[in-house]
């Protein structure tokens, strides 16, 4: 202030984002001090965001305030894009269907969704009709308006329209309160904002589906017909979302674990899952694989059991915290539940026999299986499961260790990652919250050796800041998958709460007792739902290292039949562990036939033999994509396809 000694009461300064200020004699709008800037930010502008407040361009700023002029660029923008969306459809669907009435209509992940009540299911022809009247009255680019009403006086406004859900809405509201109703054109509806300064922003959206919803989501309440859209602020973005769903849904890993035989759920396990044999040879090749990455970088593999008394879940917290959650059984007057998570039972493991500093690093693996009663509604495929296994693992250690065991962790998950054909990957730092445990130098220590582990990768990493557990500061590991979407597999965990809980201690080298630091650590986390991913990554057309079935061995006549058979068994007995999975198909059918069935398996090779491969000792052969490789000796055929198994592709 003192730098302005004849600041006028009534002058308002505006703070920009690169901190330059502007003076406006009296109150401006968001609209005006865009103006002020330039034409092309008036005419960019969908909101704005005053002290943090996301406001519409025709708010007033009465007083010195800090303004980001929103556009299409910002996340909030999009948000309000989406939202006036929302009233866009409602606008159609009573401009179409008078006698329908409008109840809410939220943005969610990827767009929003509004919920009518109308005499009968909406069709996918109505959708076409409302998606059209939709973009006739965007075209119209008619001005949204704002203005603010007492309680009663809203309520008795949507009765007279006979809206009569909106009606009850605000008269949900207490009654002292005033509401603001938004007009886009010749419809109103209630809503707090803020909105688009005009329907013609309004460029980049598709309705996709329809479906029923119950008012306020009660089953005694009408069913109203809810229809979802998606929005975006170019029509790039918009094309990238639709070419994403409809690549997704080639890759839907329900239905190829359907179609390609690998698993199912149940009705009588929600949320867990059959795997099938083709399935559980996919799950075989992971765990082996992830089997071989304890042993070669010092982990011990553990076993805890999967049942456990329900005081040491009282110890840990879980009891208090997290019971909904948990499975419990009882039996002789005791009541127990199945593990929820791996960590007590190492440490449980750990406490056996005094440990000494030169036991240091400890660290423990488990292909620890854990049940979690999640909600019915949040089940997906193998995705999202009531049971998982995890590649647990947990390195005691002490304070200077975190760094060198973080490094190490680091550089093992990018070269795992890789070896699954993943090379895009995020990392996240989360550092410490208000509500937390143990000293800062502590957390100092840890918030470094996490961010310096991923500097000595050569990792760009985010900060997450207060994202942190209350008992330590952690890194997530992000996969990119093949269509764009991020999946969060990998994390290292810093704890120093749960050895003091659970009594965990070691000798130090001063002959005195310590509690050892915890790292807890997954890289693939649950192993449903990473080779879930695995399958949608590769649209079910897994690696050859991976691939249930390797190679098929068709004849073409009965008089190949043994010569199949004998290279069959041969690549299924190679030395050295080596054998391949090898399916062997000598049905009298058409080879045509027969190569069209099995290519809808996505088997990596399918090897045909006539009699002329017969007399030579060769195979002709076929790899995925119907690409034709020609005929070879079956030696040069299973030095190729050791080749591939090596290379991991
Ligand atoms: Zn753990």
């Amino acid at each position: 202030m003192g730098a302005f000694p004849f600041f006028s009461s009534n002058m308002v300064q505006i703070t920009l984002p690169d901190g330059s200020l502007r003076e406006f004699p009296g109150p401006v709008t968001v609209a005006e001090v865009a103006a002020s800037i330039g034409a092309g930010l008036a005419k960019a502008a969908l909101a704005g965001k005053v002290d943090g407040k996301v406001v519409d361009t025709s708010f007033s700023i009465n007083s010195n305030a800090q303004l980001a002029i929103i556009t299409a660029k910002d996340a909030d923008g999009l948000e309000v894009v989406r939202h006036s969306t929302a009233h866009l459809l409602a606008y159609a669907v009573k401009d179409l269907y008078p006698d329908a009435q409008v109840t809410i209509g939220p943005v969610i992940k990827n767009g929003f969704y509004y919920d009518f009540s109308y005499s009968r299911p909406f069709t996918l022809e109505d959708l076409a009709a409302i998606e059209k009247r939709m973009t006739e009255l965007a075209n119209k680019d008619e001005p949204v308006v704002r203005r603010v009403l007492p309680r009663d006086e809203a309520v008795a406004y949507f009765k007279s329209l006979g809206e009569h859900y909106k009606a009850e809405i605000i008269g949900s509201i207490p009654s002292n309160e005033d509401v603001s109703l938004y007009k886009e054109g010749a419809f109103e509806d209630l809503c707090r904002g803020p909105h688009v300064p005009s329907t013609g922003k309004l460029k980049h959206f598709k309705l996709m589906k329809v479906a029923g919803a119950y008012w306020r989501g009660d089953s005694k309440n009408e069913m109203l017909q809810r229809i979802y859209g998606t929005a975006w602020t170019s029509k790039e973005e918009l094309q990238n979302y639709l070419t994403q769903l409809e690549e997704a849904e080639k890759r839907d890993h329900r239905k190829l674990g359907r179609e390609l035989d690998l698993f199912h759920i149940d009705e009588h396990a929600p949320g867990l899952v059959f795997w099938h044999p083709k399935g559980w040879s996919v799950w075989q090749k992971v765990e082996q694989y992830m089997r071989a990455v304890y042993q070669d970088n010092g982990y011990q593999e553990v076993k805890g059991p999967q049942i456990i008394d329900k005081s040491l879940w009282e110890k840990t917290g879980h009891w208090d915290k997290y019971r909904d959650n948990m499975f419990t059984t009882e039996s002789e007057k005791r009541d127990y539940a199945l593990k929820p998570m791996n960590c007590p039972g190492h440490i449980l493991i750990f406490k056996q026999g005094m440990k000494s500093y030169r036991d240091l690093p400890l660290r423990y693996g488990e292909f620890g299986q854990c049940h979690r009663n999640e909600p019915t509604g949040g089940l997906h495929g193998i995705m999202r499961v009531r049971g998982f296994t995890q590649d647990d693992g947990h390195i005691f250690c002490t304070e200077d260790q975190i760094l060198a065991e973080s490094v190490n962790f680091t550089t093992l998950l990018q070269k795992v990652y890789k070896d699954f054909g993943f090379t895009d990957i995020i990392y996240k730092v989360a550092t410490r919250p208000a509500q937390r445990i143990g000293s800062d130098e502590i957390w100092d220590k840890a918030e470094h050796a996490l961010m310096e582990s991923l500097r000595a990768s050569n990792c760009d990493f985010e900060i997450a800041p207060g994202d942190g557990a209350f008992y330590g500061p952690k890194i997530e590991y992000t996969l990119k998958d093949a269509i764009g979407r991020q999946w969060q597999c990998g994390t290292i965990q810093v704890d120093f709460s749960m050895a003091e809980r659970l009594d965990a201690e070691y000798v130090g080298e001063d002959g005195n007792r310590h509690r050892p630091v915890m790292l807890h650590r997954a890289i693939v986390g649950s192993m449903e739902r990473f080779i879930g991913i695995l399958i949608e990554q590769h649209a079910g057309a897994l690696p050859v290292w991976l691939a249930p079935t390797q190679v098929v061995v068709c004849n073409i006549t009965d008089s190949q039949a043994d010569y199949c058979r004998e290279i069959a068994q041969k690549m299924q007995k190679l030395a050295g562990n080596q054998g391949l999975r090898v399916d062997l198909d000598l049905r009298n059918e058409k080879i045509t036939y027969k190569i069209r069935e099995h290519s809808l398996q996505k088997p990596p090779y399918i090897l045909v033999a006539g009699d002329k491969e017969k007399a030579a000792g060769t195979v002709a052969v076929r790899a995925r994509g119907n690409k034709d490789l020609g005929v070879m000796s079956v030696d040069a055929f299973i030095e190729l396809i050791q080749s591939d198994v090596h290379s991991k592709v």
